[in-house]
């Protein structure tokens, strides 16, 4: 299952994708946005990683989802930051008290954060945003559970279903978010969003193997 290690390799691996990746979120933010997402999310993920060392021993993985909640809540701002930290939170409480996730579990934790960014933000699937990347990864996730497929397997099954998603929302028309405001303008591009929620698992997967 995955632990404490996981967790935290987790948010390093996501900092240093992030950091990594944030002319490119930006860039695709700029075309259908106003060209902040990747800044945002760096700055978010770089402000998690001097609290790492603050945690108490004995803390879970959900400790740990908890403080990246808390972080993004404060730290990202824009449309991003309270539905991450929403996902995040979501996230924590579902895995709340376990020392080692299975398959299931990491089904679990990953429609939680979900079901918290479709809460928060009132988006449907092919709305042209992050939920069009989790959605394909909740349901790859509990395939590969029910499949009898590991912890660290059904994260890699999210991550590139969260990939694929993240392409299919290329053609797709904006229906929530800044992109809306585009109208038909918005199709032809990915969806920032998407696209960083396709790093964040693929850092998890990477920090299971
Ligand atoms: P802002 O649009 O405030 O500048 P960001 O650029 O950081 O915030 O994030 C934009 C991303 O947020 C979009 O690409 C999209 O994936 C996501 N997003 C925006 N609105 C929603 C919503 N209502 N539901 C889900 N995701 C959304
Ligand atoms: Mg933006
Ligand atoms: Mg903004």
């Amino acid at each position: 299952g995955l632990d404490i290690t996981w967790a935290v390799d987790w948010v390093r691996r996501s900092a240093e994708s992030m950091s990594e990746h944030r002319v490119e979120l930006i860039t695709l933010d700029r075309e259908i946005g106003d060209g902040d997402h990747g800044e945002n999310m760096d700055r978010g993920f770089q402000a998690v990683l001097p609290k790492l060392d603050d945690l108490p021993a004995g803390s879970t993985p959900a400790d740990v989802l908890k403080l990246v909640a808390t972080t993004l809540i404060s730290t990202v701002g824009g449309a991003a930051g309270p539905l991450y930290g929403t996902a995040y939170l979501r996230a924590s409480g579902a895995s709340a008290g376990a020392t080692s996730i299975d398959a299931a579990g990491v089904a679990a934790l990953l429609a939680a954060a979900r079901d918290g960014i479709v809460a928060r933000g009132k988006a449907e699937s092919g709305d042209k945003t992050m939920v069009d990347a989790w959605t394909p990864a909740v349901d790859a996730a509990r395939a590969a559970a029910d499949g009898g497929s590991t912890a660290a397997e059904a994260l890699q099954a999210a991550a590139s279903a969260a990939a694929a998603g993240s392409d299919a929302t290329i053609p797709l028309v904006a229906r929530k978010g800044r992109a809306s405001y585009l109208g038909e303008r918005s199709a032809g591009h990915r969806d920032p969003g998407a696209q960083s929620t396709a790093y964040l698992l693929e850092a998890a997967a990477a920090a299971a193997t």
